[in-house]
């Protein structure tokens, strides 16, 4: 006989359970709330685009484009079964750029002042799967998109985080800023810094010898110790940046200022792709490890030109909802989120009318009710009760059909109660808002 195959899932894919599906849905429901609340609003995009709109925008030559990618021929619509496969497409492995490609292709430009968008999903990058680092994993982002660049929209989007990572109690952080420059400065330095690399290649790793011709700003994202004494004698690039960039980067820490927002300066927080502008910044958590980065982002003020739109300033972040999730478990403050409210105990046949009669109304007041198909001895009722984690026993027998009163179990204490269904809902509902929130 031939051994039943045990599907899996797929290595570095995983499957978002009970409960924390419901962990999950809090913390995006959090998100949704924070960011409508600073006039985001959501858009939602496809799982994947052309392969080149990626390599245009994300960078042919970065790693995730060039290794770690899931793409593919799109099987040709035509009826000839001979023709060209169709366009390379790609399962997108971030959302910023068909952000932009959806910006540019609505002409959202002609939108009246910034156009705020935050989307949130799975993305899917082909990297070694480790603690916090999946190839399927999920991303909750925000974009602004407009003709302004002022520092209060990059203080607003920074405090709108912090203020959402605050919410989900994700308060064990660092937020890390930084300023690399823009077109007018940056080409200087990163001159500089390569003339200043190759004088101490041979003392760094055969990655950042790499990285000395092919973009050396990447080079201060180094974590190898050995580099780290080298590194940190580098140049910095706030002292080679405009009197603009510096400008833009003083009234930034100003207005975080103002607005109770705290920060680090890292001058090594650097983005490797040309069009990334100015602010950079980045959120570390405690209890991850080495994937520690829970958000990144920054400011992008060529992107939509380099896709082929208008002029117009950009910036944005992107949060990775795993790690940030798994931070917030790691830390042990968890909400009360919602459970089973009520198990239904009803007791021989002529009270099941009644118990599906009440489990609707409990279910219209907006209850979690559990409602056995099937007769059950009461004694098993209140156990299978108990091991759902129901917080109360709602018992329906004989006597309380008849005089119309239930009996309200509380499992913690086996506190009773005997209500009628007005004094129920009341009862319920009630209880439901003060724990609830
Ligand atoms: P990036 O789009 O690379 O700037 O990443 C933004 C955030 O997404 C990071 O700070 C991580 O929290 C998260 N992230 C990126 N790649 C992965 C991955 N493979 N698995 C889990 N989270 C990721």
């Amino acid at each position: 006989m031939t051994e039943q195959k045990q599907f899996r899932a797929i290595k570095g894919t995983r499957d978002i359970q009970p409960p924390d599906s419901t962990l999950w849905n809090w913390f995006e429901q959090s998100a949704r709330d924070v960011f409508e609340s600073y006039n985001f609003r959501e858009i939602r995009l496809p799982i994947f685009e052309e392969t080149s709109l990626f390599a245009r925008s994300v960078g042919g030559e970065t790693d995730i484009v060039s290794k770690e990618m899931y793409s593919f021929p799109d099987r040709s619509t035509s009826s000839d079964a001979t023709a060209d496969a169709g366009d390379l497409i790609s399962l997108r492995p971030e959302a910023t750029a068909s952000t932009m490609r959806a910006y540019i292709e609505h002409g959202m430009h002609a939108l009246p002042g910034n156009v705020k968008l935050y989307y949130m999903g799975p993305m899917f990058r082909r990297e070694r799967p480790q603690k916090g680092r999946y190839r399927q994993f999920y991303q909750i982002g925000a974009e602004v998109l407009g003709q302004s660049d002022a520092p209060a929209i990059d203080a607003e989007v920074i405090e709108m985080l912090m203020t959402f990572f605050s919410r989900v109690g994700l308060i064990r952080t660092t937020l890390y800023i930084n300023s690399i420059g823009d077109k007018n400065c940056r080409p200087q330095y990163v001159e500089l810094l390569r003339a200043e690399l190759r004088k101490v290649k041979d003392q760094l790793g055969a990655d950042s010898q790499r990285r000395i011709e092919t973009n050396p700003l990447r080079v201060l994202d180094s974590k190898i110790p050995q580099e780290q004494e080298i590194i940190a004698k580098l140049p910095k690039i706030s002292e080679h940046s405009c009197d603009a960039c510096r400008e833009h980067f003083a009234k930034l820490k100003e207005e975080l200022k103002l607005r109770g927002v705290s920060y680090q300066e890292n001058w090594r927080l650097v983005r490797g792709l040309d069009y990334y502008t100015r602010t950079t910044f980045e959120v570390i958590a405690e209890g991850l490890g080495s994937q520690n980065a829970v958000c990144g982002g920054g400011r992008y003020d060529g992107l939509v030109e380099l896709l082929g739109g208008p002029p117009t300033k950009g910036i944005g972040f992107a949060i990775g909802t795993d790690r940030a999730i798994l931070s917030i478990q790691e830390s042990g403050n968890l909400p009360k989120l919602p459970g089973l409210d009520v198990f239904v105990a009803w007791l021989g046949l002529e009270a099941y009318p009644t118990a599906v009669g009440l489990t609707k109304k409990l279910r219209e007041a907006g209850l979690s009710v559990e409602l056995p198909g099937e007769e059950m001895k009461f004694k098993k009722s209140l156990n299978l009760a108990d091991k759902l984690g129901a917080r109360y026993a709602l018992i329906i027998g004989s006597d309380e059909v008849a005089t119309g009163r239930f009996t309200l179990k509380r499992l913690a204490d086996a506190d009773q109660k005997k209500l009628s269904e007005y004094e129920l809902l009341e009862y319920l509902e009630s209880e439901r808002r003060g724990t609830r929130g």
